[in-house]
């Protein structure tokens, strides 16, 4: 599926990368440090995947933790997964989204990820899921 953005190379730098899966930077972060986690393979959502892919993915998440805490020292974090259009999916290649949150980038985080979304941090191009 060459039309896929994510079974090309990224755009951003990588940040992490095993055998089945790779980590590399939002192009349109909603937050500083905005991460994701895709399956090299075109898998469309989470549940077209291989446990052996999951099991990359995840992986991955605890390298990229520990290169973002190091990197921007954030205070939390969202990891998400939007499965299907209804979903907010707009890519259809499985991706996990990792966020850092620092404390006071909204004023009021309880809700999570649906608050982060509508982006805390200003990009000038229309990315995902807004
Ligand atoms: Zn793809
Ligand atoms: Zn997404």
């Amino acid at each position: 599926m060459d039309s896929c953005i994510f079974c090309s190379e990224p755009e951003t730098e990588i940040v992490a990368e095993n055998d089945l899966a790779r980590a590399f930077y939002d192009k349109y972060p909603v937050n500083e440090g905005h991460v994701l986690i895709v399956p090299k393979r075109h898998v469309e959502t989470l549940f077209e995947a291989t446990l052996e892919e999951l099991d990359a993915i995840n992986r991955l998440l605890f390298k990229v933790k520990d290169k973002l805490d190091k990197k921007f020292n954030p205070d939390g974090y969202n990891v998400g997964v939007n499965v299907g259009r209804a979903a907010g999916q707009t890519i259809f290649h499985l991706h996990y989204h990792v966020i850092p949150r620092y404390l006071g980038d909204v004023k009021d985080p309880r809700g999570g990820i649906r608050k982060i979304k509508k982006s805390v941090i200003p990009y000038l191009a229309e990315g995902e899921e807004n």
